[in-house]
């Protein structure tokens, strides 16, 4: 377990000193802001939305290793997919940080978003990785205002 944490470790710092998507999509027509007062993150997510599909999608702000990790990895997943796709993969992440339900993480469906499952035992750093996820759902309902963790 200890080398698989290692190795889920090397995989967020990764991401964070090369984030993914690091730009905003010519095509965005969806965006939202969101902050996370107990860390300072800032993140603003472009989302380009062809019907119920996410085209493309970016990212831009300042942010922790955590959020911005999170943020590189989750536009990475999310593009080409459903809406519904979104918030599905949403509810697992969620599920799988906050240890919703039976009270053991689980990181079934997620694919390599299961390298946050560490995140779980850190409670004051959950919000920064679940930050990202509120901003895209904000951004699919269309809401102007940014969305506070807080
Ligand atoms: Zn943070």
């Amino acid at each position: 377990m200890s080398d698989l944490r290692e190795l889920y470790q090397q995989v967020i710092l990764d991401h964070n000193r090369r984030p993914r998507n690091y730009r905003k999509p010519e095509h965005a027509n969806r965006t939202a802001e969101g902050v996370n007062p107990l860390c300072g993150d800032r993140i603003t997510v472009y989302l380009a939305l062809e019907g119920d599909v996410i085209a493309d999608i970016g990212f831009q702000g300042s942010g922790c290793a955590i959020d911005r990790a999170a943020a590189s990895m989750m536009t990475d997943s999310l593009k080409g997919r459903t809406i519904s796709d979104a918030e599905r993969l949403f509810e697992g992440f969620h599920r799988m940080l906050t240890n919703d339900g039976n009270g053991s993480a689980t990181a079934e469906g997620l694919g390599k978003l299961a390298v946050f499952a560490g995140v779980s035992e850190f409670p004051s750093r959950i919000k920064c990785a679940t930050l990202p996820w509120h901003a895209v759902r904000a951004a699919l309902a269309g809401k102007t205002d940014a969305v506070s963790t807080e």
